[in-house]
């Protein structure tokens, strides 16, 4: 594979390489065990006859740890086979026990569907698996309820329908031997917050009709996955996290594309867009005749690269392969699907685009090369999407393709970030008040809250907001415990971050599009915007925040929009705090007003600046966690950084920072944001806070706090890193900064970092 990426680089100066690392991951050999003794004969024959003769170790090590009684979660790379973890010890527990009972739980409903195809294929005598969905008709649900003893749904049915009305689940919830949480990476955020608790609803309600599920969960790989797992369920759980499946050898190169001579704000140099990088190697790939798929950002994206792929064949007069390019599309049906899936196996297909929200869905493994254009968001995302790469004892080649931004920047040049020990951790806080007030009311209305409750529901942290929810009326205190008095049922959105969500709406057909989270509104659906949903593009008319209504058409231009916001932050509560020297460095309570002020335009296939246009919105308010740091202004004086320098530095700082911090917790840079001020009224010395973008925090500003030597110390490399003179995209300048970038000052913002740094240390 050496040799076709130096086939790849032909033409380009050994000093004008785009290619910054490459990395020879070796062929793992894989390790095979004999069965457990207690997986029946019947299910041993059952999966011969799939394919699985004998398993992996990893896949017999958790499932022995489920068999025995004990939670665990086994973390290991795309297509290692996780499933069989918990299918040996479920399918085991149905074929002895026919009244047991399995509840799997998967993020989205196509995984779910997959699971379900799986386990009729292996059709296990007694073993009766069903979905259990918005899609599933009123009369089969009764027959699931009945007669499924493996039920597959997501956490918003367990949260709407199924723990809502759990009397009609009591046998089901009497029996329930084992809950699988499949693809538990993708609890993260708030919603990792909501469903933690409705997990815990679940458990409350299981003990309720005596029974103790074990927990079995499948994760990518992240850092402490134990922990992550242990927060989600509320239960301690093992891990398992040696893969012992085999693989082949893997070359995996970062890609860092040229600045060109296009200009952005304030004159600063454009690299060459990612997607279009992507589509020239996907065409030079697909002459190679190598199967390869390509991952993109958006829709439009994945469009762009798939037609950039083409022109470049048909340029070179080779039609036939043009043909061979295809997009890969959101909302195809599941029979489309299937078949391009099919096609990219066979190798009918020899290129395809397909955006990162199709990383899920997406039945496709053993492929020649992967082309990753710009990071997905997440190291484990990353590994997902390069483990579509290769086959057993096949070599293969991954190329990371890096975009216009700090973090893309910062993996380009840091190998160590993305090959050695992951740093990202799966965040999320269960004891959030705003997600812990709709949860504990939820948990009220099923079954009243007893003192004893508390504890699982976060103890203290469950307490303070019981008091408030009586004191505003919504709950009843009774000797006994907490009641839910209404009629109607409580409402809480686990995918949404509270508020009113704002309806997306087409103004001509008066089609309902879709809905964004009251606090997002500003920014995603301001006049404008270009409004991506379903991988399809609008583009917004009119906002009218009085009717919570976004007027949009359908539109797909050659570019996309970012708003810009202004920031204000008070600090009101210090939770924890702790100083170095002139240093001081803080995590609490505050409160942030937004104002969104105008969006930019940026040119998709170049990254080119467009301009600019400005917008009249009024300020929002959110009280949520952030994290500081402050140094003294005479320390600053000493190593040069007067006080007419600090608030370019400090900004530089406050930028990058924010790109890089989703190296350390799963969040995306539009989940966190953050102000610099030379004087904060609040701290009387310059100020660097970053917060978390949600009402009451999500937990990326605690693990910022929790590592911010490393934080800063990536920060620092990354503006390090980049090679332009005063400062680009690739590094300080944000395209969502309310002050239009200025006063940014690139190497004001490494003494900065560097005397923060030394003291920390
Ligand atoms: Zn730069
Ligand atoms: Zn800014």
């Amino acid at each position: 594979m050496r040799s076709l990426l130096d086939r790849l680089l032909a033409g380009t100066a050994p000093d004008a390489s785009p290619c910054t690392h490459v990395e020879e991951l070796p062929a793992r050999p894989g390790t095979r065990v004999p069965w457990p003794e207690w997986v029946p004969d019947i299910l041993r024959e059952r999966l011969a006859a799939a394919g699985v003769i004998e398993p992996w170790r990893h896949q017999v090590d958790a499932a022995e740890f489920a068999h025995g009684g004990e939670s665990v979660v086994v973390a290991t790379g795309t297509a290692s086979g996780k499933s069989l973890a918990y299918q040996l010890p479920g399918l085991a527990a149905l074929l002895t026990d026919d009244r047991a009972r399995v509840l799997y739980l998967a993020p989205t409903k196509a995984l779910a569907g997959d699971q379900l195809r799986s386990l009729l294929e292996l059709s296990v005598p007694g073993v009766r698996p069903a979905t259990f969905d918005g899609d599933t008709p009123q009369d089969e649900r009764d027959w699931v309820r009945a007669h499924a003893n493996w039920v597959l749904t997501n956490p918003d049915m367990l949260h709407r329908t199924v723990l809502p009305s759990h009397e009609r689940w009591a046998s089901f919830f009497r029996r329930l031997r084992y809950v699988v949480i499949d693809e538990c990476h993708a609890y993260r955020g708030l919603f990792g917050a909501h469903v933690s608790l409705v997990v815990r609803r679940l458990r409350r309600i299981c003990a309720v009709y005596g029974c103790t599920p074990t927990f079995v969960l499948a994760s990518a790989t992240v850092a402490e996955p134990q922990v992550s797992a242990g927060r989600l369920t509320g239960v301690p759980v093992r891990a398992v996290t040696a893969d012992a499946s085999p693989h082949g050898a893997t070359t995996f190169a970062l890609w860092e594309p040229p600045l060109t001579s296009l200009r952005g704000e304030h004159d600063a140099p454009v690299r060459r867009a990612a997607g279009a990088e992507a589509g020239r190697l996907l065409a030079d790939l697909v002459v190679e005749g190598r199967r390869t798929l390509a991952f993109v950002r958006s829709r439009r994206g994945a469009e762009l690269t798939a037609l950039t792929a083409q022109r470049h064949l048909a340029e070179a007069g080779l039609d036939e392969l043009a043909a061979r390019v295809s997009p890969y599309r959101a909302g195809y049906l599941p029979e489309e699907r299937r078949a391009v899936e099919a096609a990219l196996s066979s190798g009918a297909l020899l290129g395809v685009a397909a955006t990162n929200a199709l990383e899920l869905g997406l039945d496709v493994t053993g492929l020649d090369a992967v082309i990753l254009a710009g990071f997905p968001g997440t190291l484990a995302s990353l590994w997902q999407q390069a483990g579509r790469a290769g086959r057993a004892g096949a070599p293969s080649l991954v190329l990371f393709v890096a975009r216009d931004d700090p973090l893309d920047t910062y993996l380009a040049h840091h190998p160590a970030a993305v090959f050695g020990r992951p740093v990202e951790a799966n965040v999320f806080d269960p004891a959030n008040p705003y997600v812990l007030a709709g949860q504990l009311c939820c948990a009220a209305a099923e079954l009243p809250l007893r003192p004893a409750d508390l504890d699982a529901f976060g103890g203290p942290a469950a307490e303070a907001v019981l008091d408030e929810l009586v004191a505003r009326g919504a709950l009843r205190r009774r000797p006994a415990g907490w009641y839910w008095t209404a009629r109607e049922r409580p409402r809480a959105d686990i995918r949404g971050a509270g508020g009113a969500p704002v309806a997306v709406v087409d103004g001509t057909s008066g089609a309902l599009i879709g809905t964004v989270d009251a606090g997002a509104a500003h920014t995603q659906v301001h006049p404008g915007a270009v409004y991506l949903h379903q991988g399809r593009s609008y583009v917004v008319d009119e906002l009218d925040l009085d009717a919570a209504a976004a007027l949009v058409h359908a539109e797909a231009p050659d570019w996309s929009t970012s708003a810009r916001e202004l920031t204000d932050i008070a600090i009101v509560e210090t939770s924890r705090s702790r100083s170095a020297g002139p240093v001081s460095v803080g995590f609490g309570t505050v409160d942030v007003a937004n104002q969104v002020v105008g969006y930019l335009r940026l040119r998709i296939s170049t990254g080119e600046f467009m301009d600019e246009t400005p917008l009249d919105l009024p300020a929002r308010e959110l009280r949520t966690r952030a994290v500081w740091y402050t140094i003294d202004q005479d320390a600053l004086d000493e190593v040069g950084l007067d006080a007419s320098a600090v608030p370019g530095a400090a900004h530089a700082a406050e930028h990058a920072a924010i790109g890089l911090l989703p190296l350390f917790a799963t969040c995306d840079r539009w989940d966190i944001g953050g102000v610099s001020t030379a004087l904060h009224p609040d701290t009387g010395t310059p100020t660097v806070f970053v917060y978390d973008g949600h009402p009451g925090g999500a937990g990326f500003a605690e693990r910022g706090h929790d590592r911010l030597l490393d934080w800063l110390t990536a920060t620092r490399s990354a503006i390090e890193s980049c090679e332009c003179a005063a400062g680009c995209p690739s590094c300080v300048q944000s395209p969502k900064c309310g002050n239009g970038n200025e006063p940014l000052d690139k190497r004001g913002a490494i003494t900065f970092l560097e005397l923060v740094l030394t003291h920390l240390r």
